[in-house]
């Protein structure tokens, strides 16, 4: 793997949930509460904000710092998820990751964020992308592959019907919707999957 430019990444992060925030905020008003694109651009940008600090530090330590910037503004279910994944992720990367290393660190994210949200996959969140990228880092797919497997996998979650959530508040209604937190973890892969294709 190409060595990381955290401070590409985390702005190139905040451009991407920025560009999209009114995508995300349409997907949680037909099935949530349409917060879902601010929430997460008042975290990513918050995270831009202190990104200098952020890249000064090693990997998993700015993992952890990300983690906590992101529960404490992004609000809503998500924060905490998000907050989770990334903190759980400083936690089991190493300081120059190769592939095995990050293919592990985030199956134990994944598990991490599962655990918090009391979900599984098939419920219709972040974590029915979540568990296929890990798939995928296990399987050895590209950078490129992996990000179409992201938005496939939130594509994915349009015909299945929440069951964690406000929108599972919505039973059958929810069904026909791509979830919001789905949506937002595939850009989010994305943009590092391009981000690192791009510098390796
Ligand atoms: P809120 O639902 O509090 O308004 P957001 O709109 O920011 O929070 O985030 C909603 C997203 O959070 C959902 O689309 C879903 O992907 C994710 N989510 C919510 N609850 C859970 C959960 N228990 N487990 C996993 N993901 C969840
Ligand atoms: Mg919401």
């Amino acid at each position: 793997m190409a060595a990381l430019n955290l401070a590409r990444l985390i702005s190139a992060a905040a451009d991407m949930i920025a560009a999209h925030a009114e995508e995300l905020t349409a997907l949680d008003q037909a099935i949530g509460d349409g917060d879902h694109g601010l929430n997460m651009k008042r975290g990513f940008e918050a995270v831009r904000s202190e990104a200098e600090t952020f890249s000064a530090k090693s990997l998993p330590d700015a993992l952890k710092a990300i983690g906590t910037k992101l529960v404490m503004t992004v609000g809503g279910a998500s924060g905490p998820l998000f907050g989770t994944l990334f903190m759980a992720l400083g936690k089991e990367i190493s300081a120059a990751p190769d592939r095995a290393n990050l293919a592990s660190a985030f199956g134990k994210a994944t598990e991490a964020v599962a655990a918090r949200g009391k979900s599984q996959v098939g419920q219709k969140t972040m974590l029915d992308v979540l568990q296929p990228v890990h798939d995928a880092l296990l399987q050895g797919k590209t950078a490129a592959e992996i990000a179409d497997i992201a938005d496939a996998a939130a594509d994915a979650t349009v015909p299945m019907k929440a069951l964690r959530g406000r929108a599972s508040f919505l039973g059958d209604r929810s069904i026909g919707h791509m979830d919001a937190g789905a949506r937002s973890t595939a850009l989010l892969v994305r943009t590092v999957a391009e981000t690192i294709g791009a510098s390796a």
